[in-house]
């Protein structure tokens, strides 16, 4: 196994910085704001988007070793993962929340890391929370044949992918007032809003239910770049329920934006993340004049 090194991920070709697309909405344009779309989903037709930018400097630091990650059945951070280990010829080990699917035909997005090489790990939901337990991440590892893995954790947000996620913002310096962002476990804000530059600031749209997402983002801010950076708030508004969760209203808007401006809509992230700017900009949030931007993190997954 040869180690990737800093030129082994250029071979990865991401397309950076990623375009940004001005699009015309009369929601907006009402309002004298101007809507831009930062195109991150096109970084890399596989390691989309956030992706792209969290895991690349993990891939560094795992220097050829195997990596392990974790991840419920539809996520994007382990497919993003697997895809990773498939295009540079590094082993990935995904452990996977769920001891009940390891009887079931895996479902397509599991199925996608399979076909690129993952080896699957299925343990029970009360294993898997307590997987930041240093004995039971152990257990874990060994079970697995991993010892010696380089491992990320769930979701991918850990120290070199918050710094990796500063480029995002560094890339919007002097492009925008307010750069919004569809937030998971917060790393790519954590990220963002450290690279932004002075008068900017960061809004982020959690779409998991719980309130916690401040202090976890605060949390992985002071561990890269040892405080608070940035200006930068989250709106709890808009996650319709929790994770995966959606509503009639919800589809019928993302077909819309589809329709109106051609962009494929990512569903689990980018939706809420529309959808809130929408009734944002309505509300009259955003100055008149002020430029927003917003990410869009993700594509639909294509099966
Ligand atoms: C993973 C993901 C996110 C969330 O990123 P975090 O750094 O965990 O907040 C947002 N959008 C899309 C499309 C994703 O796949």
């Amino acid at each position: 196994m040869t180690s990737p090194d800093a030129s082994d991920l250029a071979a990865l070709r991401p397309r950076l910085p990623s375009p940004l697309q001005e699009v015309t909405d009369d929601r907006f344009a009402r309002r004298g704001v101007r809507l831009l779309l930062k195109r991150d989903d096109l970084i890399h037709p596989e390691l989309i988007g956030n992706k792209w930018r969290k895991l690349a400097p993990n891939l560094t630091a795992a220097a050829g070793r195997t990596v392990v990650t974790f991840g419920g059945a539809y996520s994007n951070h382990l497919r993003a993962t697997a895809a990773a280990g498939h295009l540079l010829g590094l082993p990935t080990i995904g452990i996977v929340r769920g001891q009940e699917l390891a009887d079931r035909p895996l479902n397509p997005s599991l199925a996608r890391c399979v076909t690129d090489g993952m080896r699957l790990h299925f343990v029970d939901r009360a294993t898997y929370r307590r997987k930041g337990e240093a004995e039971i991440l152990t257990g874990l590892l060994r079970r697995a044949d991993a010892e010696e893995a380089y491992v990320v954790p769930e979701g991918g947000s850990n120290v070199p992918a918050v710094r990796g996620c500063r480029a995002l913002g560094e890339e919007l310096r002097g492009q925008a007032d307010i750069v919004a962002i569809a937030c998971g476990t917060g790393g790519t804000l954590a990220g963002l809003a450290a690279g932004l530059g002075p008068g900017q600031r960061a809004s982020g749209v959690p779409v998991l239910k719980g309130g916690f997402l401040t202090a976890d983002i605060e949390g992985l801010q002071e561990r890269a770049f040892g405080g608070r950076r940035g200006d930068w708030a989250l709106d709890e508004r808009f996650h319709f329920g929790g994770y995966g969760r959606t509503t009639s209203d919800l589809d019928a808007f993302a077909d819309e934006f589809e329709e109106r401006h051609g962009v494929a809509v990512e569903r689990l992230y980018v939706a809420k993340l529309l959808y809130g700017l929408v009734v944002m900009v309505e509300e009259g949030t955003f100055e008149k004049g002020a430029t927003v931007v917003a990410v869009v993190t993700g594509a639909p997954f294509a099966q």
